[in-house]
């Protein structure tokens, strides 16, 4: 891994106060690894509660609206996340697109509205299995990360590549279908930002545990990994994150 290795949590709508003791937890398996960015990004209630706690992991939303203030019911905005302790924030997840119609303009506009808040951006991109089978899986990728990427520059933007059919599914790709997305992901991200594209930590999501963490983060240009199911106990989250230090210390 040429970069510094980022290991992210999406708890997801999952976590009540009680839970805050497994955050608490993962906070002291980053503190021994510091050579590894942790994060987690709980659901938005947890938000503050455990940004105060968290001394060596960052917090972050799992979404954030593209306006500042208004008349949007329901809704948090990047001010309002980084104002709770945020630090980040994850855009474009598939969740987000399917279940909730966001179009690449949409997470672009989030991305933006993001990082003029002062928030690290984790945009999601990833093909459906359709899309997969009918080889169009780097078209598809490659289309939203034109559509949905902040053309301002890449200061503080990871990108997670999370194939859809991979999420929550207990299915991964293989070793170098990952390796050639990510490849062709970085290829966009240069012809994007230039040379400032080459330090863009791109994270693979799906279904990554354990048992798989070693073989996908030591995939080359994979820069760590956007965890779902796996990052909701310490337990299973910290063997992820030894595995990413187990890389770098070689
Ligand atoms: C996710 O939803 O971002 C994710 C990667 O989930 P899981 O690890 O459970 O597949």
């Amino acid at each position: 891994m040429a970069l510094r290795p980022y290991i992210v949590g999406n708890w997801k709508m999952n976590g009540l106060r009680a839970t805050l003791s497994e955050a608490r937890a993962i906070d002291r398996v980053a503190a021994r690894y510091p050579a590894v960015d942790v994060g987690i990004a709980p659901p938005f209630t947890l938000v503050h509660a455990m940004a105060e706690e968290a001394q060596a992991m960052a917090v972050g939303g799992q979404d954030v609206h593209a306006k500042p203030s208004g008349a949007f019911t329901g809704d948090i905005s990047a001010p309002m996340l980084e104002d709770a302790g945020a630090r980040f924030t994850i855009v474009g997840h598939s969740e987000r697109r399917s279940l909730h119609g966001e179009s690449d303009g949409d997470v672009q506009a989030k991305a933006v509205a993001a990082r003029a808040a002062g928030l690290g951006v984790i945009l999601c991109v990833g093909e459906t299995e359709a899309e997969r089978d009918a080889g169009q899986a780097e078209a598809v990728v490659s289309g939203q990360l034109h559509g949905s990427l902040p053309k301002e520059g890449a200061e503080g933007l990871a990108v997670a590549y999370e194939p859809v059919w991979a999420i929550g599914t207990g299915r991964v790709p293989s070793v170098e279908d990952v390796a050639a997305m990510h490849r062709a992901i970085r290829a966009d991200l240069v012809a994007i930002y230039g040379d400032a594209g080459k330090g863009v930590r791109i994270l693979y999501g799906g279904s990554v545990n354990a048992g798989n963490a070693s073989e996908l983060l030591g995939v080359a240009d994979v820069g760590g990994a956007l965890v779902g199911g796996a990052s909701l106990t310490a337990e299973s989250f910290a063997a992820i994150i030894n595995a990413a230090a187990m890389l770098i210390e070689g």
